[in-house]
């Protein structure tokens, strides 16, 4: 395989996505539902990868899956990965071994037919404790990134951040690793503003200034409304566009599926049908994004359904 860079040059690069919820449908993850109240800052909020050690034939089948559907990128299921999140899950003594686990996994599935890219998320620190303690979630997502480097990731997903200002943090971390960066935002409520106030067009800005190789969006949207927003930050930046929507519809008051009451166990009567993703892929490819993958609400049906709407706008 070409590396990252290669591929964003010589046209879309299909990813995957949609990990832990469809691992949460299979029964191999903790959505934290019936065990605390999601959203309250209180509890876990879980959702974290302890699948890649407790049952990873389940994850082995699902990356398999993407592949299949013609997956150019697996991402390694560590999303949730810090130690500072596994902590509250109960897993944090199993940091190390988890995110070593989900590459090893990832890396043996794609072989030579896929890159594998290291997932990093958001501490959920900024949330619960605000700006000052962006100099802890710094030490937390430089420890994950280490390991994800010492595990030969071919390059970062920096994903669903909701506050530009630790987007900023996680990419200053990859850089002093040495590792390329696709670094994309999530936005709610609404798609006008991330946590910390600032536009997708500010945030593509300052994403592409602090080194990333391709920015963009990711999670909380259905394809239409994530869109919009691509739109906006194409103007900010003339770094290649990212895009992995959800796949669980949205409403005029609320852009994001996590704040719906939907979430995280009514999610199937908000989903979104793969022909949107069809659908999407063909605006996406035809507009020039070109980093293209899907998120929560996803599975290798919606991945094989972006990949034929996109091919078919690029012939
Ligand atoms: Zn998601």
């Amino acid at each position: 395989m070409k590396p990252i860079t290669e591929l964003l040059k010589s046209g879309a690069v299909l990813g995957d996505g949609g990990y832990l919820i469809e691992l949460e449908r299979r029964g191999y993850v903790d959505s934290g539902s019936g065990s605390e109240t999601v959203g309250t800052g209180r509890g876990s909020g879980q959702f974290t990868p302890e699948v890649t050690i407790e049952n990873p034939d389940a994850l082995r089948e699902l990356h398999r899956e993407f592949l299949n559907a013609g997956s150019e990128v697996l991402q390694a299921l560590t999303f949730f990965g810090t130690r500072e999140k596994l902590s509250r899950a109960g897993y944090g003594a199993d940091t190390e071994r988890i995110n070593l686990a989900a590459v090893k996994l990832a890396k043996e599935v794609a072989g030579d037919r896929a890159l594998v890219a290291g997932s990093v998320s958001r501490t959920q620190l900024t949330e619960r404790e605000g700006m000052a303690s962006l100099g802890r979630s710094k030490d937390h997502i430089a420890e994950q990134i280490r390991i994800l480097k010492d595990a030969a990731v071919d390059f970062l997903i920096l994903e669903t951040f909701f506050h530009l200002a630790e987007m900023e943090v996680a990419l200053r971390c990859a850089a002093e690793a040495g590792l390329p960066a696709v670094a994309t935002m999530s936005f709610r409520p609404l798609i006008t503003r991330c946590s910390d106030d600032r536009t997708p067009a500010e945030c593509a800005k300052v994403m592409t200034d602090l080194g990333a190789i391709a920015v963009g969006a990711n999670c909380e949207q259905d394809p239409p409304r994530m869109l919009s927003l691509l739109r906006e930050m194409r103007g900010a930046t003339d770094l290649p566009l990212a895009a992995q929507p959800a796949a669980f519809r949205t409403s005029d008051t609320c852009h994001s599926f996590t704040r719906l009451p939907a979430f995280p166990d009514d999610l199937e009567t908000i989903q979104v049908s793969r022909t949107e993703f069809r659908d999407f892929g063909r605006v996406a490819g035809a507009e020039g994004i070109r980093y293209l993958g899907g998120c929560c609400g996803c599975n290798a049906a919606y991945i094989r359904a972006l990949a034929a709407g996109c091919r078919g706008a690029m012939t």
